[in-house]
């Protein structure tokens, strides 16, 4: 119901000097019409900062925020037709969870009968219907944080959603629960969904798209496989997966990659083009471990195994300081063992000077 575009925008917080300090680099960004959309970031990097731009709670330092094309960058929050949930619970405690649920709706003067009918919509949707006659005082955080949730979800003249971290204190089996409702009540409203949080569990299985800040700059936008299969910069490589991208520094000397002077893998990228500081990235899934001196592989020594049940975890080091590790079935590797690492060829990535090099196929040696 609403297209959020994000022109140049940039904010700076004073710092305790009065001199500005920049939380947000000025920035373009859109946000499409019914979109799911995960801010993904760690804690400090903007986040929230950019969230309460949007819904007009701050006013940014320079650029322009348009909602539909139109300019709403000094329109008040109340007058944008969004509604925010916060990380912490916000609640009426001498109020029952049905008038906490209602009180938006009141607000707009909505004919009772109507809030009645909304109120029990939401109120089962969040299993809050056996208790809404209970004064919000009495319940635990995540059943007030519920409540919140419901108070951003009860109205339905609202064209975008934001969220900040709002499942944060809610216990993790309800959590996987709520999400899937969220994701279910957006598609269903066709809300713009906005969800901040720092979580890339959350990020993933929420969104359609995923934006990847750090430090104050958005450093890619992308669905989830994107990120996973083509980080734009090393930095999103190891935010997101689990365990992280493998990163070793490489050269690439005639047509070969080599990492610690063995060659693992074959590319026709354009030397010429690359930055200085070269670095291959590799993600654990994609390493196998297989005998030592195999053609191709890396060689190195067995420095832990996790045994994950569904799957292992091995870290290899390949050099002093420099551990890689193999997402992998089964480990039949001793403790200490010396082995090879074979990284397939298509799942190698180049990164020159942090940012992914484009271009150049890899195959194997
Ligand atoms: P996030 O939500 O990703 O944790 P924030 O947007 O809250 O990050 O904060 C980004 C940066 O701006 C942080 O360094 C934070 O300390 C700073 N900051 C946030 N709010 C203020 C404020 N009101 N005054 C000064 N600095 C702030
Ligand atoms: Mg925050």
């Amino acid at each position: 119901m609403a297209r959020i575009e994000l022109k140049h925008v940039g904010h700076a917080y004073n710092r305790i000097d009065g001199t500005p300090r920049y939380a947000l680099y000025p920035l373009d960004l859109a946000w499409e019409d019914g979109g799911t959309y995960a801010l993904l970031g760690p804690s400090g990097c903007g986040k929230t900062t950019m969230l309460n731009i949007v819904s007009g709670l701050l006013t940014p330092s320079q650029g322009q925020v348009l909602i539909d094309g139109r300019d709403v960058t000094g329109i008040p929050a109340a007058r944008r037709n969004i509604a925010q949930v916060f990380q912490f619970p916000v609640v009426y405690p001498s109020k029952s969870v049905y008038e906490n649920l209602a009180f938006p709706l009141r607000c707009r003067n909505m004919p009772g009968r109507e809030i009645d009918r909304r109120v029990n919509e939401i109120a089962e949707l969040l299993n809050l219907d056996a208790i809404l006659q209970r004064p919000a005082r009495k319940l635990t955080p995540d059943a007030k944080q519920l409540i919140s949730l419901g108070r951003g979800l009860v109205r339905d003249d609202v064209a975008v959603i934001l969220m900040d971290e709002p499942l944060t204190v809610i216990d993790p089996q309800l959590k996987f629960h709520l999400r899937r409702k969220l994701k279910d009540i957006s598609a269903r409203h066709g809300h713009t969904l906005v969800y901040v949080t720092h979580d890339q569990n959350e990020a993933m299985t929420l969104a359609e798209q995923v934006i990847v800040m750090d430090n104050g700059h958005v450093v890619q936008v992308g669905t989830p496989q994107d990120l996973f299969e083509n980080p734009a910069h090393t930095h999103v490589g190891y935010f997101i997966g689990s365990p992280s991208m493998n990163f070793l520094p490489c050269v690439v000397v005639d047509g070969e990659i080599r990492c610690f002077d063995q060659p693992v893998a074959r590319t026709k990228v354009r030397t010429d083009a690359l930055g200085a500081n070269l670095t291959l990235g590799i993600r654990p899934e994609f390493v196998d471990i297989v005998a030592p001196d195999g053609a191709g592989s890396l060689a190195g020594r067995v420095a832990d195994t996790q045994d994950l049940g569904a799957f292992s975890i091995v870290t290899v080091m390949v050099a002093e300081g420099w551990p890689v590790r193999a997402k992998v079935r089964h480990a039949p590797v001793a403790p200490n063992a010396e082995v090879g690492l074979r990284l397939s060829p298509d799942w190698i990535r180049l990164f020159a000077d942090g940012a992914l090099v484009s271009g150049g196929a890899i195959s194997a040696m």
